[in-house]
């Protein structure tokens, strides 16, 4: 990647500071990764970016539509299985599309053969929340013809999607038919038939169902809607999804309906002009529930359908511009001599909206709704990665994703039984419903710092928001119980001077698999030991009540509670003297040093290349493991050990992992190493817009989404929240120039901008903030500004009106 004056060279995707366009000439095909990039979202519902008035009725085999937390318990199957390996998956299955649009005119198809396309751009409107599409056609008589479609998934009505068509003849006037579609889900199944199956097998995937898991459900006599229900055959849910229309245009000639099993189909032909162009507006409405009860799904839909037809898709598109409005003024994001990388990152940040649930009954899964990849499964990037993007920018949705870790807490309790622990609970590695969904133990399952990482999650949340009555509520029984399995694993190894050791497990570097002493993992249990006992004291001494409920429901003792104290206190930390270096885990050292610059490109990702055990002997890091122990916890290591960590992991790491690049971005920031972190930080926001890792098509990375945004606000910002103050230790950094974020806090909202001359503070929002600019105190007043040096950090070399109180 080459960085021209503010501009980065080449884009595959370009645009302006709030929009991401494409421009394809002609015939060009459109690419699978544009289909993820423009994919639109609201949380709930996610329509991948795919328009093809070209296709042929219900022809569609990749999947486009995908409703967050909607999945099929598949059943996992093994040759050798073992005691307690997990039996199924819950795999994330698309719905009913009703995006497909076909065009004639006077009775012709649009199409390739029929006509040439002039040009197609798709563009996502960042500040609208809208993708817009627009074709230009001419048939092989000259007639042209403009085809204009708008998208959106609309924030305020998480049921509902728009798509508003407008045809325009530019040099003829005459007959021109539009048939819009709702095609059953079962369209993406039967193997045989498609050849989805052929490819290479790519763990990143996921599985591809051979039969559909979907039943379709009788519609209810003399319904007029374009719709299809369906219930999943293991998992039991219950889709209900419509598609309705409105021809604005007077020039309708007439409608036509048919439903079959197969597609659900609405025919509108119009007499059209230049003057007189077609404008229909097709609302998509989806409802999903799981259980017995399916009157309710079908009842939230019509009531979103009777909304949209009252409200009109005009006055829709308006509240979702005034929501994003909303959303932008307390999550700016600002570089204004960098704006290809402002538009990636405010990109991100957009996805990041579109994959959140909102409901506490689902998270961001690791594609969000964007595509198949993972299966549709949420992992530990929704806490470490996608979450504190939330935690500053948009809380409740934090909250909302830690409630939903919450609704999984009895399964993560089964899940805890069947690893063998007498108590507590143990959150599975992937999953959607809460069960483990991992195949493979030890990448999976063995990947124990998920406990530690939800439980950092919940602190982070809870001091940066000051929502105690969350943490009552619900993280102090999850601190609890996930603190409880450090002493179900762990031991006082008398070899080793009673230190606490915490063997067989996986960090987060996957390519060191079922190891002693994982340093990630220890430090992680350290803090999250700590927090359980802090939380305790917390609830003993200002909830009473919800102590005693606590306290006894999960049969707690004093000497539990000493026991995780004093784990942490001789919690093992793997150090090697000789090289001043603490390692990844006991045996790091001993492995066969494999120097990532030595591994030829054509080799990775490792993974696809190397059986695991050809990786598991040697010592390289497919992601940051050990380096983001010290990006988490800053406070348990000295500057001198993050720069050796830093220099000595950089060189055994591959980054086959889009989670990786971002950590060492944050932490090459902290360390000062300002070129570095801005070649991470560039690698992390263009993952997807340049299609980096060539797998975009099966979704977006969530995590490089929320990685790019720690790298600016908690890297180069050096923004973080530790015992509930807030401190920042921002760095200039000349290939950036002047950047600024903003950062909720406590309900105070600041805005902060770092310019090579000293960083500017202001509190647009709130009472009095207090925080830390390095070393010194700073009290913020209520609309008040003060401007700090950069480097040095210990002078003000500026106050404006009465910073300091
Ligand atoms: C990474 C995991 C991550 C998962 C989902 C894997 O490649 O190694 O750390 O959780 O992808 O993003």
């Amino acid at each position: 990647m080459r960085f021209l004056a503010g501009q980065l060279d080449g884009l595959v995707y370009g645009g302006d500071a709030w929009t991401v366009c494409e421009r394809r000439a002609g015939s060009t095909a459109p690419s699978n990764s544009g289909d993820s990039v423009f994919c639109i979202g609201n949380g709930f519902i996610g329509i991948r970016g795919f328009f093809d008035e070209t296709s042929q009725g219900s022809d569609r085999r990749s999947p486009i539509v995908h409703l967050n937390g909607v999945y099929e318990k598949t059943p996992i199957h093994y040759h050798e299985a073992g005691h307690g390996f997990a039996s199924s998956s819950d795999t994330r299955i698309p719905v009913a599309d009703g995006t497909q649009l076909q065009i004639f005119v006077g009775g012709e198809k649009v199409s390739e053969s029929t006509g040439s396309y002039l040009e197609r751009v798709r563009e996502l409107d960042l500040q609208a929340g809208v993708l817009r599409y627009t074709a230009t056609w001419r048939s092989h008589a000259d007639q042209t013809l403009r085809i204009h479609i708008e998208r959106a998934a609309l924030f305020e009505r998480r049921e509902l999607a728009i798509q508003k068509i407008i045809l325009t003849p530019e040099d003829f006037s005459g007959e021109i038919t539009a048939r819009v579609t709702l095609n059953s889900p079962s369209i993406y199944y039967d193997v045989e038939e498609n050849g989805l199956s052929k490819g290479p097998y790519d763990p990143r995937i996921g599985p591809i169902l051979k039969t559909t898991p979907w039943q379709a459900m009788p519609r209810e006599r003399g319904d007029p809607l374009l719709s299809f229900a369906h219930r999943t055959k293991n998992s039991r849910f219950f889709v209900f999804s419509a598609l309705e229309t409105t021809a604005a245009s007077p020039s309708l000639i007439n409608t036509r309906d048919e439903r079959s099993e197969k597609a659900c189909v609405r025919t509108m032909t119009f007499h059209a002009s230049q003057a007189n162009p077609i404008e229909i507006d097709c609302c998509l409405a989806y409802g999903a529930q799981q259980g017995g009860e399916t009157s309710q799904g079908r009842a939230s839909v019509k009531n979103a359908l009777a909304h949209a037809s009252a409200s009109g898709a005009a006055a829709l598109l308006s509240g979702q511009a005034r929501y994003l409005e909303a959303f932008w003024a307390n999550a700016g994001v600002a570089m204004p001599t960098a704006p290809d990388l402002l538009r990636a990152l405010r990109f991100g940040m957009f996805q990041l909206l579109q994959a959140a649930g909102s409901d506490g009954r689902t998270s961001v899964s690791a594609k969000g709704q964007t595509g198949e990849g993972y299966e549709g499964h949420i992992f530990w990037d929704a806490e470490i990665f996608a979450l504190p993007f939330f935690v500053f920018n948009k809380p409740e949705i934090a909250r909302s994703m830690l409630a939903y870790r919450y609704s999984g807490l009895a399964a993560a309790r089964r899940n805890a039984q069947v690893l063998g622990h007498a108590r507590g609970a143990l959150y599975p590695w992937r999953t959607i419903a809460g069960e483990e969904c991992s195949s493979y133990f030890p990448a999976g399952s063995a990947q124990y710092h998920i406990n530690a990482d939800i439980a950092y999650a919940i602190r982070q949340y809870v001091e940066a928001t000051g929502d105690q009555a969350f943490l009552v509520s619900h993280g102090a029984e999850m601190i609890v119980e996930t603190a409880r399995i450090w002493l179900e694993i762990g031991y006082f190894d008398p070899g080793r001077k009673g230190a606490f050791s915490i063997n067989e497990v996986t960090g987060p570097d996957e390519y060191s698999a079922l190891v002693n002493n994982n340093l990630y993992t220890n430090v992680m249990a350290k803090s999250h030991l700590e927090y359980a006992v802090e939380v305790l004291e917390l609830l003993r001494n200002a909830y009473r009540e919800d102590f005693e409920r606590l306290w006894t429901g999960l049969q707690l003792s004093n000497d539990e509670v000493a026991q995780w104290r004093r784990a942490a206190q001789k919690m093992l930390k793997p150090y090697d003297e000789e090289r001043k270096l603490y390692l990844q885990d006991d045996a790091f050292l001993h492995r066969k040093p494999w120097p990532a610059a030595e591994i030829p490109k054509d080799k990775l990702p490792l993974l696809m290349h190397f059986h695991p055990l050809a990786i598991y002997r040697r010592q390289v890091c497919k992601q940051a493991d050990a380096v983001l122990a010290m990006h988490l916890l800053k406070e348990q290591f000295s500057k001198q050990d993050v720069n050796r960590a830093l220099d000595f992991y950089e060189k055994v790491t591959v980054h086959d992992s889009t989670l990786s690049p971002c950590v060492f971005g944050a932490v090459a920031a902290r360390c000062g190493d300002l070129r570095k972190a801005y070649d991470y930080f560039v690698q992390t926001a263009l993952i997807d817009l340049e299609d980096v890792c060539r797998n975009t098509g099966y979704g977006l990375h969530m995590a490089a989404m929320g990685g790019a945004w720690i790298c600016l606000a908690m890297g180069f910002g050096g923004m973080r929240v530790t015992g509930g103050k807030l401190t920042f230790e921002p760095k200039y950094s000349d290939e950036i120039g002047e950047y600024g974020f903003k950062t909720q806090f406590k309900g105070r909202l600041l805005h902060i901008t770092v310019r090579k001359s000293g960083v500017e503070y202001s509190l647009l929002k709130g009472e009095t903030i207090n925080f830390q600019h390095g070393d010194v105190e700073v009290n913020l007043l209520a609309d008040a500004t003060t401007v700090l040096a950069v480097a040095g950090l210990d002078d003000a070399i500026q106050s404006k009106k009465s910073a300091n109180a």
